[in-house]
């Protein structure tokens, strides 16, 4: 299956995305109102520079010596009389320049750094007017002056536009160092708050992978204390499996039940065919030999179901010891090399001192249904090999043969409760065998493997922890 990203990431991705898109938008609102407001005070500061600057020159016909010499204003010869310029008058302030000139534009006094570029510009009175000099834009205010004796006079302001820029980009440096640190810092509060308030899912997921993967019910989703929707999921979940846990084992105790009360009648079934043997002389009717066939069969299968569902009812009642599995094995192996079934020889070569945490009636059923298994399924004169190895931490007990073997895409189910292939489904088997051998691997937290090919044979694997 393909794995997307998790909730968590794209809760944090949507997050960033939208944060990134709304500084964006910040930082394009800034700069626009923060040009249009700086120009706007650059226009505002020009004329307001210029107009104070209006009242700084006067006109006089006459001017004594001595004022001429003793006054620290400026005297410029003009028409027929003297004009005189204020020590107030301000040539460059803010980087403000304003310049006296002639209708004709003849240079009187002051300062323009445009000069140039706005001397062929006409003098419109109390206007702003754009220059443009080698791509950068000036302003440039004109103001007709009026007063007695300075007609024909004209003072002209001129500011470069990218004075604002100075403290455009200031204001752009904090916004560009102070936004993505915002967001920065959103984007990781953001991605932990997320974790942290998906993390129950978290658990969620993991408590029921847990119950699917080891088909535990008694397992439960730990939380934690919380009134949200999550822990209220959690909650329903829990329930769902509580009740399941309580019928699963309804059912589990009556086939325990029923199993237990189906003893009785087989045994007497059983005991009745002997009896009639015993009065016929030693022999059995044909169908009398059904009948203690099926007797047989049933009785083997109400054992296997009792083992399983004690295993699964309660488990506790098996008690686990320190077990040479070596001796175990070797003399399970000793009992059923006598069998002989088929003219099958077993074999077996067994590494001496293995312990293991187990308990011995566990042990045994789950050697002797996988050495049962080999018998049952070897063929004729064929051959079973057992053997029980072990390295730093395991061991591993194997069970070989040279039988039928199995199909490939059996294999997965054989494990599988009453599960049979289809060329064993008339023989003495129960279906269980396997499925007990499983559980009691489980129980002992170790762990059964099979290989095997069609006509050529199986190998049954069981490893589990060694005791040192
Ligand atoms: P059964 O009581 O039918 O043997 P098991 O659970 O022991 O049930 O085994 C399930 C199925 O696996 C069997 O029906 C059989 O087809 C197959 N099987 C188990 N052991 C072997 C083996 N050693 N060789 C071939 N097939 C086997």
């Amino acid at each position: 299956m393909k794995k997307g990203l998790s909730a968590r990431a794209k809760i944090t991705l949507w997050f960033s995305v939208a944060m990134i898109l709304i500084v964006l938008l910040t930082y394009a609102l800034i700069f626009l109102v923060n040009r249009q407001v700086i120009q706007k005070t650059i226009r505002d500061n020009l004329i307001e520079t210029v107009e104070n600057n209006v009242d700084e020159i006067e006109f006089y016909k006459y001017i004594s010596k001595e004022d001429f010499d003793k006054d620290i204003d400026y005297y410029i010869q003009y028409g027929d009389g003297y004009l005189e310029i204020d020590d107030d008058f301000l040539d460059e302030v803010n980087q403000v320049y304003t310049a006296l000139y002639t209708t004709d534009g003849e240079f009187v006094y002051g300062e323009n750094i445009a000069a140039s570029a706005t001397a062929s510009l006409s003098f419109v009175n109390v206007s702003v007017q754009e220059a443009d000099v080698d791509g950068e834009l000036y302003y440039v205010y004109d103001k007709r002056l009026d007063a007695e004796g300075l007609e024909g006079l004209w003072l002209r302001g001129t500011v470069s536009e990218s004075q604002g820029e100075q403290s455009l980009t200031a204001t752009a440096r904090i916004a560009l160092i102070i936004l993505p640190s915002l967001v920065v810092i959103a984007i990781i509060g953001g991605f932990l708050f997320a974790r942290r308030v998906l993390s129950p899912i978290n658990k969620i997921s993991l408590a029921a992978a847990k119950i699917r993967q080891g088909d535990d019910l008694k397992q439960r989703i730990e939380i934690g204390e919380g009134n949200d929707e999550l822990h209220a999921l959690a909650e329903q979940f829990n329930d769902m499996f509580s009740r399941l846990d309580d019928s699963f084992t309804a059912q589990q105790q009556f086939v325990s039940d029923a199993s237990h009360e189906l003893r009785t009648p087989v045994a007497v079934m059983l005991s009745q065919c002997e009896l009639s043997r015993q009065c016929g002389g030693g022999e059995l009717s044909e169908d009398m030999q059904v009948i203690e066939r099926q007797a047989r069969k049933m009785n083997r299968l109400i054992n296997d179901m009792l083992s399983f569902t004690r295993m699964e009812l309660t488990p506790e009642r098996y008690t686990f010891e320190r077990l040479s599995l070596s001796k175990l094995s070797e003399s399970i192996c000793f009992d059923m090399s006598l069998i002989k079934e088929n003219d099958i020889t077993l074999e077996y070569t067994i590494e001496d001192d293995i312990y293991i945490n187990a308990n011995r009636e566990l042990m045994t059923g789950l050697i002797t249904n996988l050495i049962s298994n080999a018998y049952r399924y070897g063929k004729h004169g064929g051959h079973i090999w057992v053997s029980l190895k072990s390295d730093d931490k395991k061991a591993y007990l194997t069970v070989k043969d040279d039988g039928i073997g199995i199909d490939e895409k059996e294999l997965k189910n054989i494990f599988k409760r009453f599960y049979q292939t289809d060329s064993s489904r008339n023989g003495a088997g129960t279906g269980l065998g396997l499925a007990i051998v499983k559980e009691i691997a489980a129980l002992h937290s170790g762990e059964i493997s099979v290989q095997s090919e069609p006509n050529v044979g199986s190998e049954f694997t069981f490893s589990i922890d060694k005791l040192k």
